[in-house]
């Protein structure tokens, strides 16, 4: 219609274009797998963002073509976030931790045709070299004189020689912004990974909600680290979101220990971050044995798993930082839902709060969640049922790369996330278990990660996990294994004991048994299948 607004497509060019203009000079800092400080700042970042550009081009990339990356969470990292999805290629983000036959898989469904990786990883690609197809030319990121020998990968390319070719005199292109950017694989715990892809469109918008005030309130005079890796749903689109707003960027790398964590956050004067809990548990750990605190950090978003209690007490009150409790996944861009106060809850005490606090939070806009049984009949929300949590909106994945028909999409967009939630009348959503991991005693569900979330706050515990064991009039009980922290003795009558004012009598766990390591997802989430593999012959006393 005539006078209607212009139809400027949202590209993921645009924001850094935008940044390089109006914030030219604001600092991106990258620390690399030595801890070794680069210092870099929009303007230069685009000019070498274009110069990635012209490179890709020339070697013969073109539109939707799949490029992959394997690299840590640094500047190089960055640049090629924008240097592919620029020139509307498909930025495919590898996660190094994936098992080989599953990177195999990957690299061959996502047909890449280019691979930029980190020094670190010549020897993992070696080892898969035979087995992938595609891959025409891998780019090391490095230095001249950094380049790495290979007697098995033949014609490396080094990343600054490449760059050191061209001008970055270069327009971004204009295309359609519907026109897909970047590939993440999800690290299912069965089958395949499955691949998400995303778009300039969704990519665009997904930043704005999640700049918004009562998302993550970001802005230009904000210092952001993402600490979830730019291989994990693109850091949780955290690059992309302080571009937008113009922000300082720390890029922590590899070393997420909590002394390097901390170290960043001090000498960058980080004031939002954000991570999954294992993280923070291992800062809390790193800040207690030195005394250091956590002075210019104001907000940080903990997800990925479920935030426990203690953990938000201890930001609060020990550290002075709002935590914001955040549910997402690589299939939802990843931002579903996140925790803030609503103006009704003011005036309500530390304990209401948290009461409120724990849970993963409300939808951002553009967000759509429900609750529906077994047959798909939606569910009230009145905080106390449970079910299978669905969710639709523009930036929700519509399907699977490659697959036709995909189990988990309904009608009407919805996505069947595999999680299964609560959602109370004023919308806070909660997670109680992942589908395959509920526990059904009797009949009625058992939420393994409230079990955990508690057990995980004992002085003694490091690490919590709960699964379902054959119990022949019930069912299923509950089995709570558990990691103790180093140095620290605890029994199974303490635990318990230290259970029982926090949970319902019946959910109380039939056992507790002691190991010395939990088995975790190459995204750091209990294995529960290993789990119960591993417990699969664990027999209760019956009384
Ligand atoms: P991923 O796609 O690897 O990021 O994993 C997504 C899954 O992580 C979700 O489906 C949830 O099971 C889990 N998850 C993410 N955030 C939270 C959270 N705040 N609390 C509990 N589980 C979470």
């Amino acid at each position: 219609m005539y006078g209607l607004m212009s139809e400027r497509p949202l590209l993921i060019s645009s924001l850094l274009e935008h940044a390089a203009r109006y914030h030219g000079n604001t600092e991106i800092i990258s620390s690399d797998s030595d801890s070794n400080i680069t210092r870099s700042n929009y303007k230069k970042v685009n000019t070498r963002a274009k110069k990635i550009a012209q490179a890709l081009l020339k070697l013969g990339a073109q539109k939707s073509d799949t490029i992959a990356t394997m690299a840590w969470s640094n500047v190089r990292h960055y640049e090629l976030y924008f240097g592919v999805s620029g020139i509307g290629s498909i930025c495919h983000t590898i996660n190094p931790r994936l098992f080989p036959e599953q990177l195999i898989f990957i690299i061959n469904d996502a047909k890449d045709k280019f691979l930029f990786i980190d020094i670190d990883f010549i020897p993992l690609i070696e080892s898969l070299i035979s087995k992938i197809s595609i891959i025409k030319k891998i780019i090391v990121l490095c230095d001249k004189d950094q380049m790495p020998k290979s007697s098995i990968i033949k014609n490396l390319i080094c990343y600054e020689e490449l760059l050191d070719k061209e001008n970055g005199k270069f327009e971004w292109p204009t295309f359609d912004e519907r026109t897909a950017s970047s590939l993440c694989y999800t690290s299912g715990t069965t089958g395949n990974p499955k691949g998400v892809l995303y778009g300039h469109r969704s990519t665009v918008i997904h930043a704005f909600a999640a700049a918004a005030p009562d998302a993550m309130n970001l802005s230009a005079k904000d210092v952001i680290m993402p600490i979830a890796p730019m291989f994990h749903a693109n850091a949780w689109a955290i690059p992309y979101v302080t571009t937008m707003v113009g922000a300082k960027l720390v890029l922590p790398g590899r070393n997420l220990d909590g002394k390097s964590v901390q170290g960043l956050i001090e000498s960058e004067c980080v004031t939002f971050t954000a991570a999954v809990p294992t993280i923070w548990l291992m800062l809390f750990e790193y800040l207690e044995q030195s005394g250091k605190k956590l002075e210019t950090l104001k907000s940080c978003v903990v997800g990925g798993s479920a935030c426990p209690r203690f953990m938000m007490e201890k930001f609060y009150e020990k550290y002075g930082v709002e935590v914001l409790h955040c549910w997402g996944m690589t299939e939802t861009s990843p931002i579903g839902t996140i925790n803030r106060p609503l103006p009704k809850h003011k005036g309500q005490n530390f304990a209401e709060r948290l009461d409120i606090a724990v849970k993963q939070g409300r939808p951002v806009y553009g967000v759509e969640i429900k609750i529906a049984d077994e047959n798909g009949i939606t569910l009230p929300n009145n905080g106390k049922d449970f079910g299978n949590l669905w969710i639709r909106g523009p930036w929700i994945c519509s399907g699977y790369l490659n697959i036709e028909n995909s189990e988990t999409h309904g009608e009407d967009d919805w996505f069947l996330t595999g999680d299964v939630a609560t959602i109370d009348p004023d919308g806070f959503m909660q997670i109680t278990d992942r589908t395959k991991d509920v526990i059904k005693s009797g009949g009625e569900w058992i939420s393994s990660i409230e079990i955990e979330n508690f057990a995980v706050g004992h002085s003694s515990v490091m690490e919590a996990g709960v699964i379902g064991v054959f119990h022949p009039k019930w069912d299923e009980r509950p089995l709570l294994i558990l990691v103790k922290n180093e140095n620290s003795e605890v029994t199974k009558e303490e635990i318990l004991e230290f259970l029982k004012d926090k949970i319902a009598s019946w959910w109380m766990p039939d056992d507790v048994v002691f190991v010395d390591s939990l088995p975790h997802t190459a995204t750091g989430k209990i294995q529960k299948l290993v789990l119960r593999e591993q417990f699969k012959d664990y027999k209760l006393e019956v009384g």
